[in-house]
């Protein structure tokens, strides 16, 4: 054969398109020539194939080599592509004898025929197959767009993509196993399931003693989907509060689990629990491209490793400015989209947004535990470095004070396990409703769906009115007001769940 095609795949967000892997060989003088708007990763594969196949005892076939990546316009990083040229540099030069290319009659379920096996990996120098990222992306995107296609890649991330049902994966540690297999010498064994790993439960609820008010707001936040921000000095358990609120959520279903999963495949560094629902936690002098994805390659920021997650931001005044305007789109919207010359990325960003700060720079202003060294100017200063666009997308507000001498006296908190089933209650009610959480109410849906009866309309316009709120804070007011009143089981919105939810939007710097 002088002509061998393969199948293999890009990436881009978390989606898997098919790439076609052709190579050419033609007599001539020796060269290497890869088209297909490689870049330079792929160029340098170049060099790891030639002396991949030396290594593993090949020959490097003399003549006119072409490899060409098609399509084209597809952005192709990485050095996924490897494994596929190497295979079809044998192919073209008659190094691999396959059985189904020269028509034997093959046992069902044995090798499958080329067109039907996607091949990734990257080569070392050596001949080893070497992980790549995004394995559980691309076969979660191949068992939707491909239903029965095969997928051949390194052992070492062959496990991850094993999770996806439907989905037959083979693991080969070196170029000479995948050799072996298509020459049915030495055929692989699928890739087993990989069976769940229990995971030890969440931190627990109970951990936080006293802080009733920030309890209730962390509660409130879970059953309805909404953004949190947190205020109160160094040490009253921000941190701790907002790490609890994952688990106060429903246990995420298989196919979000997969694609939470998919997502954090594309990060290095080991997998975390499979089936629990990330919690990120930047820090402030996290960029702008780190924090909602970017670069010239893009990757994905921590919003999208927070998808169907939280994502915790201590110390909000501390955040560049910029950095924190570019959360508001992925809050309405719970995509990012990066655009680059030729090509659009987007990823899944649909997470709970948990923020605290301290109520100054000092960390002590209104407390009774410690002075505060600040003006009232400097106080003013700090808390006007949050943009009023961001602060408006948070519909919980809420102050942890400072723990007092009888923390240690009080009970312990009300457990997770005790709060999680009302969470759970509430939000039930709102998709039999309307479908959604309560946060993800379109503005035209919110007159549908929250009905506050008189007096508490009459309260909605009177805050409304003495909080000078624009439409869009008054309508966020109205569905903090929906939560309360699905967390107490009630049809329509009654005052005392109005009153709460004007209470948790009174403007910080009343406070
Ligand atoms: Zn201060």
């Amino acid at each position: 054969m002088t002509l061998a095609v393969l199948a293999s795949c890009a990436l881009t967000g978390i989606d898997a398109p098919p790439v076609r892997v052709e190579v050419h060989l033609a007599p001539g003088l020796p060269s290497f020539t890869m088209v297909g708007l490689a870049d330079t990763e792929v160029r340098e594969s170049r060099e790891r194939v030639r002396a991949a196949l030396l290594s593993s005892g090949f020959d490097f076939p003399a003549g006119r080599l072409t490899v060409n990546l098609a399509p084209a316009d597809l952005p192709k990083e990485s050095g996924r592509f490897d494994l596929p040229i190497a295979v079809g540099v044998l192919l073209a030069s008659g190094q691999i004898a396959m059985p189904s290319l020269a028509g034997r009659a093959r046992a069902r379920d044995a090798v499958p025929p080329l067109a039907r096996l996607v091949l990734a990996g990257e080569l070392s120098l050596t001949g080893a197959l070497v992980p790549i990222s995004g394995a559980l992306a691309i076969a979660l995107s191949l068992s939707r767009r491909q239903p029965g296609a095969e997928l051949l890649l390194p052992a070492g991330s062959a496990g991850q993509a094993a999770r996806v049902p439907g989905l037959r994966v083979y693991g080969a540690a070196t170029l000479r196993d995948v050799v072996a297999h298509l020459e049915e010498k030495q055929v692989l064994a699928a890739t087993a399931r990989r069976v769940d790993a229990t995971s030890g439960p969440p931190p627990c609820l109970s951990d936080v003693k006293g802080q009733y008010g920030a309890r209730r707001a962390l509660e409130v936040a879970a059953a309805g989907g909404h953004n949190l921000l947190m205020l109160g000095p160094p040490g009253s358990g921000k941190s701790m509060l907002a790490q609890r609120l994952a688990g106060l959520l429903p246990p995420l279903r298989h196919d979000d689990a997969l694609e939470a999963a998919a997502i954090a495949s594309l990060a290095p560094g080991p997998a975390p629990t499979f089936g629990l629902r990330p919690f990120r936690a930047p820090h402030h002098s996290v960029s702008g491209a780190a924090l909602v994805g970017g670069g010239t390659r893009p990757r994905p920021g921590e919003i999208t490793y927070a998808h169907l997650g939280v994502l915790f931001l201590d110390e909000l005044p501390e955040f560049g400015r910029h950095v924190l305007d570019t959360l508001r789109e992925p809050l309405e919207t719970g995509r990012v989209s990066i655009a680059r010359a030729q090509h659009r990325t987007e990823y899944p960003a649909r997470f709970q947004l948990v923020a605290a700060m301290n109520p100054c720079r000092c960390g002590w202003h209104g407390s009774n535990v410690k002075a505060c060294a600040c003006t009232p100017d400097q106080v003013a200063a700090y808390r006007a470095r949050l943009s009023g666009p961001l602060l408006d997308r948070i519909d919980l507000q809420v102050e942890v004070p400072a723990a007092g001498d009888d923390w240690a006296d009080l009970p312990p908190g009300e457990p997770t396990d005790a709060v999680r089933p009302r969470v759970e209650a509430a939000l039930d009610r709102q998709h039999r409703r309307q479908g959604c959480a309560n946060a993800a109410l379109a503005p035209g849906q919110v007159d549908d769906h929250c009905h506050p009866d008189t007096a508490a309309r009459a309260l909605w316009k009177q805050a409304m009115k003495q909080f000078a709120w624009s439409a869009r804070t008054a309508h966020r007011v109205l569905k903090v007001a929906r939560t309360v009143a699905d967390l107490a089981g009630a049809e329509e919105i009654g005052s005392p769940h109005m009153a709460e939810a004007v209470q948790f939007r009174r403007p910080l710097r009343e406070r």
